[in-house]
């Protein structure tokens, strides 16, 4: 999924959410909140020199990419756990770690999925799959968040 639809989903999601009433401690977001969201939803892709965030930390991405791969361990439960773990030290995280999930439920949905359980090979996908930079990518991602958006204000 290329980073613009991750980012329209995560940020969706975060306003969602926090307009929704589901979570009451995320009633009231602060506005800053959703950069977070969007550096959390980059970050996966740090083990992808050539990605937005990787090109502008090579020196960080490379070493990634050369041990590990791309999509391996930073799309994968290991990160997540490390990431759960900041967010019990610093509760604040927790839009980093919402932008970080939602770019991992968004490959999921790519023809290539996710190595969930990595470094077991076992590749998960959704059902229906979205090839990544395709027209349907982007009135998949476009028109649901339009539609959760219109859902979420006419309530
Ligand atoms: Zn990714």
């Amino acid at each position: 999924m290329m980073l613009v639809n991750h980012l329209v989903v995560s940020l969706t999601g975060w306003h969602a959410l926090s307009q929704s009433g589901v979570l009451p401690e995320l009633a009231n977001v602060e506005p800053w909140t959703y950069s977070l969201v969007a550096l959390g939803t980059a970050l996966p892709d740090i083990d992808h020199p050539d990605s937005t965030i990787g090109s502008r930390v090579k020196w960080f991405s490379w070493p990634i990419r050369i041990l590990f791969g791309h999509r391996n361990i930073t799309h994968s439960i290991v990160a997540m756990t490390a990431l759960a773990y900041m967010v019990n030290l610093e509760p604040l995280l927790i839009s980093v770690a919402f932008g970080y999930l939602l770019h991992l439920v968004g490959d999921w949905f790519t023809p290539a999925g996710l190595k969930l359980f990595w470094p077991a090979q076992r590749v998960y996908r959704s059902p229906l799959t979205i090839p990544t930079n395709s027209i349907a990518e982007y009135l998949f991602v476009w028109g649901s968040s339009a539609l959760a958006l219109t859902a979420l204000h006419t309530a």
